[in-house]
């Protein structure tokens, strides 16, 4: 950022709570269905219907409040937000207003500077202040492409309107792209880890805007806001702030007016580009919802909640680090996803070898796992196979480069180690009887380098050593060769 100029950005989530139903019906929450298919009176908004609360999408709620920090409001309203749009069926939004489910979050985060090419330098902790976070219903969609006539048609899709959100929001804390970048994906994370939403940002149920203005370091008052939307990834918000800031900074220092206004990520030009401007402050008209009761929640419920929340990923990593003696940047790599960390700690316990367990977890099984494309889950090779893998090196059976080919057929084919070493004929021949006689075979064919070693040409040991391994084709354990051959050539 040029010198003398500062960021202000505060942040808004729209994350989609995981119900299997909608918030106010029962109604599948359902992605790629036939349009309109997953509707009914409620979620049409036609006239008489009743809305009644998923109980479902409160503990949900309650534990993305907790996994953020949140205070979970003993009392909260839900308020109707109106407003006309073709895919709100009934004029308005069901959400809340003055009296949201939970406020008031202090949210501790690692955030780091980025060199040119986008790597972090130092992490380093940050507090963030989040103002709220409350539950309200998702609009439908307007479809504008792969349907017939969509030149001289809109459509509407109801399939999504009255699935459950929670909206967070922060105060603009944030003063520069890399910690809103880097909140964001403690905020995904951390709802994944709890299980409140699959905070998939291509999938649409993680969604956030960016407000973004400038000023000079020093002042105190903000200049105009852009609001950044529609931001597909959280490396397209990271660029979109960026450009912004600096569009913005070049505007101020030119005299020209920096408009209030949204607008949009433009990908393939690489800038952001307006997408409304800002008439006068929409007036909502809020007022208290009279179809639901306010919503109560007692503390026996949030301490229920409390009892069963997961170690968060902050915790583990630094247990990691202390229990396991692994470093900052492999254990933060592990709690990078809840199911890897705890693929890690079933291999770190069996093996007893916590960091050779981090290595090939972050080495072999995270290879395998890109280039296939699979998530820990859908691995075929369990926590239990690579443990035993694991072992079976540590242990001298096989090496560490037959170690890598057992694994990734392995990993291929779903089979325990010990089949694909037995099958690879990998098994290392250990017993030293049998080595013995592959040796003295060496030595009685080798003679002349046999006088020549025993003469003082101490390199030769590396011939002999060769010749065994190559006579056992690789499967003498070296260890054993090493000392039987050893004894024999003194
Ligand atoms: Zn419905
Ligand atoms: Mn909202």
């Amino acid at each position: 950022m040029k010198q003398g100029w500062e960021a202000v950005i505060g942040m808004e989530i729209h994350a989609q709570l995981a119900t299997a139903t909608k918030i106010f019906c029962s109604c599948a929450v359902e992605t790629g269905g036939e349009p309109n298919s997953n509707t009914c009176p409620v979620c049409l908004g036609l006239p008489g219907a009743l809305p009644v609360l998923n109980e479902h999408v409160v503990e949900l709620g309650a534990k993305a409040a907790l996994a953020l920090g949140l205070q979970i409001q003993e009392t909260s309203i839900f308020a109707r937000k109106n407003y006309f749009y073709p895919d709100l069926p009934k004029g308005y939004q069901i959400s809340q207003y003055d009296k949201p489910f939970s406020a008031n979050g202090k949210l501790r985060i690692m955030t780091a500077e980025r060199d040119d090419h986008g790597h972090a330098t130092e992490w380093k902790p940050m507090e963030i202040h989040i103002q709220r976070m409350h539950l309200e219903e998702d609009a439908g969609k307007n479809v504008h492409e792969g349907l017939p006539d969509v030149d001289k048609f809109s459509y509407v899709d109801l399939n999504r309107a009255g699935t459950p959100l929670g909206e967070i929001v922060t105060s603009p804390d944030f003063r520069t792209s890399w910690q809103a970048y880097d909140y964001v994906n403690h905020v995904r994370r951390a709802l994944q880890w709890v299980g409140a939403s699959d905070a998939d940002m291509e999938k649409g149920n993680l969604r956030c805007e960016a407000n973004v203005s400038v000023r000079r370091v020093g002042e105190t008052t903000f200049n105009n806001k852009v609001e950044l939307k529609n931001l597909n990834s959280v490396r397209f918000m990271q660029k979109a702030i960026e450009f912004e800031i600096e569009r913005q900074i070049a505007a101020h220092e030119a005299g020209e007016p920096v408009n209030q206004e949204t607008r949009l990520w433009d990908e393939k030009n690489n800038q952001t580009r307006v997408m409304r401007s800002k008439e006068d402050a929409h007036d909502y008209r809020y007022f208290p919802e009279p179809d639901l009761q306010p919503l109560r929640v007692t503390t026996e419920f949030v301490e229920k909640i409390k009892a069963r929340m997961p170690e968060m990923p902050d915790a583990m990593r630094s247990r990691f680090i202390e229990t396991y003696q692994l470093g900052y940047a492999d254990a933060s790599q592990l709690v990078g996803d809840k199911s890897l960390a705890e693929y890690f700690e079933t291999v770190a316990r069996i093996t007893a070898n916590p960091k050779l367990a981090a290595n090939w977890i972050l080495g072999e099984f995270t290879r395998e796992l890109n280039s296939s494309g699979k998530p820990v889950s859908q691995s075929l090779t369990s926590a239990e196979d690579l443990a035993e893998l694991i072992v079976q090196v540590e242990s001298g059976k096989i090496n560490n480069n037959q170690a890598k080919e057992v694994f990734a057929e392995m990993f291929a084919t779903g089979k325990p180690a010990a089949k694909v070493i037995e099958e690879k004929g990998f098994e290392q021949i250990s017993d030293s009887s049998a080595i013995e006689k592959i040796v003295d075979e060496v030595i009685a064919a080798n003679d002349a380098n046999l006088a020549a070693y025993r003469g003082g040409n101490e390199k030769l040991f590396g011939f002999f050593v060769g010749q065994v391994m190559k006579a056992s084709q690789g499967k003498a354990n070296p260890k054993v060769v090493n000392d039987i051959l050893r004894a024999k050539l003194r």
